[in-house]
């Protein structure tokens, strides 16, 4: 078969090499000019990596581990854990133990409803409560009144105290280095604005531009399907389920530093974002500290729109450990990001994912929001682009 992939993020590219890898002939087309979406690595002065999206991978990630061997990157190890963060509040630390003692009770008790309700219905101390709260909602980027419990059993909810790691050369590697493998063309600065099919075939078009193939895959971020013109329209089960997946608000932060401190990991309970040092393979830190936050609420009362200065001094009053050279900070935002329109989806249940994930005639759709239990991760849009692969393979 001849197919065109529309979206040239992990999810896309993953499909496009499992599909050549079948013996297929492969064009992409991306909006962008480059690779790797919402995966976009950065070196600062002093060399420093600041991946302006995915950052952390950790062992259950095994889709990434898998490519990253298959494509020959590295993957350093941080000295740090994305899922243990030292929480501090105004009072100052709460304990592990008790952190996760709670996390216990929570996810013994309970079984409906949103995370909101169930860390009100336990009976934990309020300041154990808060910490827990503070932590799914820069995990997850939502309100806890807005986040159902099954949440807790998401890989990004886990507290296991693993050590994370991040690709040598930035985490990009995984998405230039599958590019660069492709046999078939990649085509950037190209947004899709349509997609008309026939039994016959596909046209994928562009401004100026067509390709004509027997089937299709559409990795778009969900929030911006609505760009691309389908003929016929979309059935009203997949736009709808298309139209229902929210994404959720972040902003990251990188400061370089003046020395290199020890790897570590810290979370501000009251202003809900987390703070991380980290190693690239060597016993000491980076020279940088970075920071994520995650909800609109919290990305709002940080004030962020105006620039990071507000969050460089919680920051400073949250590490008085660190001193951070303001001068030098650089932040990353995706609400704004035309291609994206948001960080990355919050899950769908069950149906939801069989919708999200049925093609339409030759049309197969990939992307982190259509991974059911991987949303949100690069693990996520591997698996998604693997599927829809696997799934026009069954259906050819
Ligand atoms: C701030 C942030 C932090 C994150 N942290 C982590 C983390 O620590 N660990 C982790 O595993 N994951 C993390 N993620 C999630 C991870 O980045 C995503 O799950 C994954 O990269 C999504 O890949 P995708 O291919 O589904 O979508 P995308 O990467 O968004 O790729 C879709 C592509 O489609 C293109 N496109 C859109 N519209 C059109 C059009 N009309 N025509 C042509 N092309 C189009 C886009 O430009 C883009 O290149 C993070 C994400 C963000 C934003």
């Amino acid at each position: 078969m001849r197919v065109t992939v529309v979206g040239a993020g992990l999810a896309g590219l993953a499909a496009a090499r499992a599909l050549e890898s079948s013996g297929h002939t492969v064009l992409v087309i991306e909006a962008r000019d480059r690779v790797g979406g919402r995966v976009w690595s950065q070196q600062l002065d002093g060399g420093v990596w600041f991946e302006r999206g995915a950052e952390f991978i950790e062992d259950g990630q095994t889709a990434v581990h898998r490519l990253a061997d298959e494509l020959g990157i590295r993957l350093l190890p941080t000295g740090m854990s994305y899922s243990d963060r030292e929480p501090r509040d105004s009072a100052g630390t709460v304990a592990r133990s008790d952190v996760l003692a709670g996390v216990e009770v929570l996810r013994n008790s309970a079984r409906t409803g949103t995370v909101a309700e169930a860390l009100e219905r336990a009976a934990l101390p309020g300041r154990v409560r808060r910490a827990i709260a503070a932590r799914l909602r820069v995990s997850f980027a939502q309100d806890p009144a807005r986040l159902a419990v099954d949440v807790l059993r998401h890989h990004a909810a886990s507290f296991s105290g693993r050590e994370a790691y991040r690709c040598e050369g930035g985490n990009q590697q995984l998405a230039l280095r599958t590019a660069a493998e492709l046999t078939g063309q990649i085509l950037l600065r190209r947004p899709v604005e349509s997609i008309a099919w026939t039994r016959d075939d596909v046209r994928v078009r562009w401004h100026g531009g067509e390709a004509a193939s027997d089937a299709c895959v559409v990795a778009v971020p969900a929030a911006v399907w609505r760009r691309i013109d389908f003929e016929p329209d979309l059935p009203s089960w997949k736009a709808d389920v298309l139209d229902r997946i929210e994404y959720s608000h972040t902003a990251k932060i990188a400061e370089p530093l003046g020395s290199r401190p020890d790897p570590s990991a810290v979370l501000s309970v009251d202003h809900a974002y987390w703070t991380w040092t980290a190693t690239r393979g060597g016993p000491s830190a980076e020279p940088a500290v970075h920071a994520f936050v995650g909800s609109s609420e919290a990305v709002r009362a940080l004030e962020v729109v105006d620039g990071p200065d507000l969050w460089l001094t919680a920051l400073q009053d949250l590490r008085p450990e660190l001193t951070v050279d303001r001068r030098r900070a650089v932040l990353s935002t995706w609400d704004d990001d035309q291609w994206a329109l948001g960080a990355y989806s919050t899950g769908l249940s069950g149906e939801g994912v069989a919708a999200a994930q049925a093609p339409v005639g030759p049309v197969h759709f990939a992307g982190e929001h259509t991974a059911g239990d991987w949303f949100a991760l690069m693990q996520g849009a591997i698996r998604s682009g693997r599927r829809a692969a696997d799934d026009m393979r069954s259906a050819a």
